[in-house]
């Protein structure tokens, strides 16, 4: 006979990795490939990764594009009315970096758990990104 013995706590990370519920904010073109992963032919929600319309029902941020100083106060506004814990994939250079058109990253304003770098991802490194992010809440990866 087999056992698996584990605490609630890792339950609850295990679960929580399993059943992101994102809320978006797209403002470049890294978009469209956000679009692409989150439809048919990747589907991001065999991940358990659901898109929800209110931040207040969202425990993942995924920013793709350039967040500039004047709406960094938005997105902070966004960020504080989503649940806790709570988690922010930054996708593509812009929001990684700054890109070309800024020196500031996501860095600059929230704390960001997954970079995706590229110009724009392909989709692939968008779900590769979320497994990731997905390991590290689970407690699989330790950084
Ligand atoms: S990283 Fe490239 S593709 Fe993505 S928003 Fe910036 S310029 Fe556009």
């Amino acid at each position: 006979m087999n056992f698996t013995t584990t605490t609630f706590s890792r339950a609850q990370q295990w679960a929580q990795s399993k059943s992101f519920w994102y809320f978006s904010i797209r403002s470049g073109c890294c978009a469209d490939e956000v679009l692409d992963a989150k439809g048919c032919r990747y589907d991001l929600e065999r991940f358990g990764c659901i898109e929800r319309t209110e931040p207040n029902q969202a425990d993942l941020l995924i920013i793709s594009g350039l967040i500039t100083e004047k709406m960094a106060p938005f997105v902070l506004d966004i960020y504080s009315k989503m649940l806790t814990p709570k988690y922010v994939l930054a996708i593509g250079a812009c929001a990684c970096s700054g890109g070309l058109f800024s020196k500031k990253g996501l860095d600059e304003f929230i704390p960001v758990d997954v970079h995706v770098p590229g110009c724009p991802p392909r989709p692939e490194a968008i779900m590769h990104g979320l497994i990731t992010l997905q390991e590290k809440v689970s407690g699989k990866k330790r950084n």
